[in-house]
C-alpha cells in the first residue's frame, strides 16, 4: 500500500487570504485525496485550501505595478509643455491672436495664430529674425522680423 498522499493533520503549503502569502497550513479536511479545508499555522485561520501556485498571478500583478506609470523623459517634457501652453494660451481669447506672418514682428507673450500649429505664445525672441513660439504641440522656432 502506497501512502504518499496527504491526509488530515499533515502540513501543506497553501495561500492564506489573511496572511496574503504562502504559509504552512495544517490540513483539516480532505476531499478526494486533496486538501479541502486547512488551518494557517501562521495566523491560525481556517479557510478553504488554495493551491500556492495562484500566487504567481499576484506576483505578475505586483510586477506590473511600477510599469504602469512608466513614462519617458519625452513624455514628461511634452506634458510640461502642454501645461505651459494651457497656462499661456489655452485660456486666452483666440480672437486676440495675431495671424502668423514672417514679415511681421512679435513681442514676448504675443498670442499668435499659426495656420498649421494653431494658437501659440511667443516665448523667446532670437535676433535678428527668429521667434520661438510655444504651441500646443511644442515649441517652434519661426522666422519673423524683429
Ligand atoms: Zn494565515
Amino acid at each position: 500500500m502506497v501512502n504518499t498522499e496527504k491526509q488530515a493533520g499533515d502540513h501543506v503549503d497553501a495561500r492564506c487570504t489573511r496572511c496574503k502569502e504562502i504559509t504552512n497550513h495544517t490540513i483539516i479536511a480532505m476531499v478526494e485525496e486533496k486538501p479541502a479545508r486547512v488551518r494557517c499555522n501562521t495566523c491560525g485561520g481556517d479557510h478553504n485550501y488554495r493551491p500556492p501556485r495562484k500566487v504567481k498571478a499576484a506576483k505578475t500583478a505586483v510586477a506590473k505595478g511600477p510599469k504602469a506609470p512608466r513614462r519617458t523623459a519625452a513624455d514628461r517634457k511634452r506634458e510640461a509643455l502642454q501645461e505651459e501652453w494651457q497656462d499661456a494660451a489655452g485660456q486666452a481669447d483666440p480672437g486676440l491672436a495675431v495671424a502668423y506672418n514672417m514679415e511681421r514682428s512679435f513681442r514676448l507673450n504675443d498670442l499668435v495664430d499659426h495656420p498649421v500649429f494653431g494658437v501659440g505664445v511667443v516665448k523667446e525672441l532670437f535676433k535678428p529674425n527668429k521667434v520661438e513660439i510655444l504651441f500646443a504641440t511644442g515649441t517652434k522656432a519661426l522666422r519673423c522680423k524683429l
